[in-house]
């Protein structure tokens, strides 16, 4: 399979690189395709994603990109969506559905910021039990695809984020695994495909992708779909990881899939 990847962010969010550098790395690399996904806006935090002003700005420098490189490459743009996002994906080529927070009331818990929130959400909500607040993540996770009619299922475990070696709760326990295959079940009803998102591995958080080896089996069993991407947020972590993605899915018998725009 050619590289592509389609799971990239720039400088127009929390990304380091500009589009450019991005788009020059991505010829080299000899991908064919290449989608930038800039976090949509939410309102519940305003740090890491564009402003409204700025959305309609990403989309037309990657459009003129497009045409600046479509002799060499086709580029997409697409947008990150987080299930609290209130930019509507219409004007755009595609959709990544994604969810950051867990919402409590008012509260919204940033999933990925630090184990430590995540310990305190778990105090504050769930009487300590880490258990419970992943349970809460699922039951949420599961409306990912009818909040945000996105193309793509993003980072389905991301609640596993700080959790190598199990540090913050047992994810071979039958309560996380119960939680994690009845929020997945629901969303291979939707038929959209899942990322293996290697982001993790870049930034040395992770030694394998999401989602981890049990749930790639269950889409396996289930007749569902997975694409590769990189998640990246430099230009040096294009399409990085992909090959032992794809061995990891192998082993599992998937393959994965060269990503499409949902109809
Ligand atoms: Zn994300
Ligand atoms: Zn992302």
């Amino acid at each position: 399979m050619i590289p592509e990847d389609f799971h990239v962010h720039t400088t127009w969010c929390d990304g380091k690189d500009e589009a450019e550098t991005i788009v020059k790395r991505a010829v080299e690399l000899g991908m064919a395709r290449l989608g930038f996904s800039g976090h949509a806006h939410t309102p519940c935090d305003e740090s890491y994603c564009m402003s409204t002003e700025n959305t309609l700005l990403y989309r037309r420098e990657i459009e003129s990109l497009r045409v600046k490189y479509a002799d060499r490459i086709a580029i997409l743009c697409g947008l990150e969506l987080d299930m609290f996002s209130d930019t509507p994906a219409d004007d755009f080529d595609y959709a990544i559905g994604s969810m950051h927070y867990l919402k409590f009331g008012d509260e919204y818990v940033p999933v990925d910021e630090s184990p430590r929130i995540l310990r305190d959400a778990a105090q504050k909500y769930c009487g300590g039990d880490m258990l419970a607040l992943a349970e809460k993540y699922y039951e949420q996770e599961a409306d990912v695809i009818a909040r945000t009619h996105a193309d793509l299922i993003g980072h389905f475990d991301l609640i596993t984020k700080y959790n190598e070696k199990n540090a913050l709760f047992d994810e071979e326990s039958p309560r996380y695994l119960d939680a994690a295959f009845s929020a997945l079940d629901a969303l291979l009803e939707t038929g959209r495909p899942f990322e293996v998102n290697t982001g993790a591995i870049s930034r040395g958080y992770r030694s394998r992708p999401y989602p981890a080896l049990p749930l790639l089996r269950r889409i396996a069993q289930k007749g569902g779909r997975v694409v590769l991407s990189s998640d990246s947020h430099s230009a040096k972590t294009l399409c990085a990881h992909f090959a032992e993605a794809t061995a990891l899915c192998e082993s599992v018998g998937l393959k994965p899939e060269p990503f499409r725009v949902w109809e």
